[in-house]
């Protein structure tokens, strides 16, 4: 346990995981993961289902529950939107993935709002890339169909509350921001939420402590192209400057007018493209961030035996 925590740790930089969160559980779920894939291979071996028996049985009911409703959501078939359970209920702002992997995550905040964000899904259409989409509930509620087509296009969508205020605010107060804005993105799209951005990415006024008690994952960023006040050519700056594997840039689709952004946006794609950057959503770079934890720890392992 002592090396898989190194293990973790290690891959670990720039992720806050939950003070409580049972990493021999997460052995556990891997193990999981493993025997249920096999179970629905025809060459499945006989001792797959006692395995998984076993597994099960010394998991807590509760915890057992929650872990499941994971892994279902991460066989569904959204794939890229699927968040592995151990960063449900943490805060993230960037991953730490080898050098050669070099994946990204494109977030846009504060849409759905009219042109820009269409323009947007444009450029990343052509493209060919996904990317997360924060959005504020009152604009979604005035512009429905723009996010039906954020939604539709296949990109993440999050939660950014419903008025993006800087205010403090108690748990019911944090409580109506958060939850109606998530009931009116299902209502929308259909799609479950399950990150959330606060407003200005302010972590002590309530807003992501009562998002991290409903487990959502907390979503911040590693690059910040401050395109709200920057010219194109420093905002495109900004982004090439910071970008490394396993980021998370910010932008906005909305809150005012973004054609600079919208301007930049291509050339900052096609430079990051040549640069070898593959662009994922903000639940995938997760995901690629579960598989190398799952991998380093198998190594620990082997080492182990070997010694
Ligand atoms: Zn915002």
């Amino acid at each position: 346990m002592a090396t898989f925590i190194a293990a973790a740790g290690s891959f670990v930089i720039g992720i806050a995981l939950p003070i409580d969160f049972p990493l021999n559980n997460l052995v556990r779920i891997l193990d999981i993961v493993k025997v249920q894939k096999q179970t629905i291979k025809p060459t499945v071996t006989p001792t797959a289902t006692p395995t998984l028996l076993k597994v099960n049985i010394k998991l807590k009911a509760g915890v057992e529950n929650k872990q499941n409703q994971s892994l279902l959501k991460l066989d569904d078939n959204q794939p890229n939107l699927a968040i592995p359970s151990r960063f449900q209920g943490a805060t993230v702002n960037r991953v730490k993935l080898p050098s050669q992997q070099k994946a990204i995550a494109l977030t846009f905040d504060d849409g759905p709002w009219p042109e820009s964000t269409v323009e947007i899904l444009n450029i990343l259409n052509k493209n060919q890339i996904k990317a997360t989409f924060f959005m504020v509930g009152r604009y979604l509620k005035v512009y429905p169909d723009i996010a039906k087509k954020v939604a539709a296009n296949g990109h993440a969508i999050g939660n950014h509350t419903w008025n993006h205020r800087y205010y403090q605010y108690n748990q019911a107060a944090a409580a109506k921001e958060i939850d109606r804005t998530t009931a009116l993105i299902k209502e929308v799209t259909g799609m479950n939420v399950s990150m959330f951005r606060p407003p200005g990415g302010i972590l002590t006024n309530g807003l992501a402590a009562y998002a991290r008690k409903k487990k959502y994952t907390v979503v911040m960023w590693s690059v910040d192209s401050l395109d709200w006040r920057n010219s194109m050519q420093s905002l495109k700056q900004n982004v090439l400057r910071q970008t490394n594997s396993g980021g998370i840039i910010l932008m906005h689709d909305g809150g005012g007018n973004r054609s600079n952004t919208v301007t930049a946006l291509p050339s900052i794609i096609i430079t990051l493209k040549k640069q070898g950057y593959k662009f994922v959503t903000v639940p995938e770079l997760l995901q690629i961030q579960e598989k190398e934890m799952k991998n380093n720890h198998k190594n620990h392992q082997l080492v182990q035996n070997v010694n």
